[in-house]
């Protein structure tokens, strides 16, 4: 068996914890009806971003799907974010002003591709018949878990169906962001989507989104010509998030975890290892945030640089944002894959 990409089947999902769920369900039906039967009360979203009165009420639910929608809206309506810019995604759980802001938006707007798993419980109890759903994903080409019925087929990964047997295998990677040119379909679709629903805002839909495609297509230019040089590079990232934008640029991902809120485990650590004799590795990439020793210690017995990548779950509000962090992200990336 010679493909590495047997563990990376299992993708993770953003999941209320089933308790606070359960909390949810029963206080928060009381909660919408107050909310509903009173007057206007104090502004529920996270975002920091001052709202306009007037226009469109959006929402979307994280981060890449919301400077994506902020791009393409501008000034004509208000959009909102259900899970703070702050808050790493997985560990979101929905709260009452949640569901009231679902309750009075028009169009919710989500990634997709199985990314967030809560939503439509959210939706459920929000209770808004009008609300409008968006998919910034559809026709998008996804990549599937690889090589599940095999890894699963074999005794000696019983201990990795074990530990991964609650998330979902053979699901979908939602990760499509992070790959500039789908970055640039998932901003067509939700424009497409919102000039058909209003379409007296469509010249501004129009002439915003093509300003953020053309940054796009201008980044996916300098990724191509910065990576030229390394195709085929082998790197290891923290989390399993970077497999899209590896396969746009010739280049090949391997991760330590998962999902972030995964703990490394021994095996992890003996499986990379594994690949790094098998593959020749160039590089280890950590994220913004994750304090593990052991990712140093990794490093260090395998002699591979440690660079720091950021998978953009989390992070600021201004559409611009992800330029500038994809720009690092290039950087650390080029750097890590000319060492050794
Ligand atoms: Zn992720």
């Amino acid at each position: 068996m010679s493909s590495t990409n047997q563990y990376f089947s299992v993708l993770h999902r953003l999941r209320p914890k089933a308790s606070l769920q359960r909390f949810f369900i029963t206080a928060f039906t009381g909660l919408i009806a107050i909310a509903c039967s009173t007057a206007p009360t104090a502004p529920t979203s996270s975002d920091s971003t001052p709202s306009t009165s007037s226009g469109p009420k959006i929402v979307t639910t994280f981060l890449p799907v919301h400077l994506f929608t902020k791009a393409v809206v501008g000034d004509t309506g208000q959009v909102d974010i259900l899970i703070s810019p702050g808050t790493e995604v997985h560990d979101y759980q929905a709260t009452p002003d949640d569901a009231k802001l679902l309750a009075q938006a028009d169009v919710l707007i989500e990634n997709g591709l199985g990314m967030e798993a809560f939503l439509s419980n959210l939706v459920a109890n929000a209770g808004n018949s009008q609300l409008q759903q968006i998919d910034a994903s559809e026709g998008i080409e996804v990549m599937e878990g690889e090589h599940e019925e095999e890894e699963h087929g074999h005794d000696e990964h019983k201990h990795e169906e074990e530990k991964h047997g609650h998330h979902h295998h053979g699901g979908k990677d939602p990760h499509v962001w992070l790959d500039p040119v789908l970055a640039q379909q998932q901003v067509a679709n939700i424009r497409d989507k919102l000039i058909e629903k209003y379409p007296n805002n469509a010249d501004s839909y129009r002439s915003n989104a093509e300003v953020y495609i053309q940054q796009l297509q201008q980044l996916d230019n300098e990724f191509k010509e910065k990576l030229a040089s390394v195709q085929g590079c082998n790197f290891i990232t923290f989390h399993d998030a970077f497999r899209y934008l590896a396969q746009r640029y010739g280049l090949q991902q391997e991760a330590i975890v998962h999902i972030p809120e995964d703990s490394i485990t021994p095996q992890d650590i003996q499986r990379v290892q594994q690949l790094a004799k098998e593959h020749s590795v160039k590089a280890l990439l950590t994220e913004p945030g994750i304090e593990d020793k052991r990712i140093e210690q990794i490093s260090s017995d395998l002699n591979l640089s440690l660079e720091a990548i950021n998978p953009l779950e989390s992070g600021e509000t201004d559409p611009q944002y992800y330029f500038q962090v994809m720009r690092s992200n290039l950087e650390a990336l080029s750097k890590a894959c000319q060492n050794n």
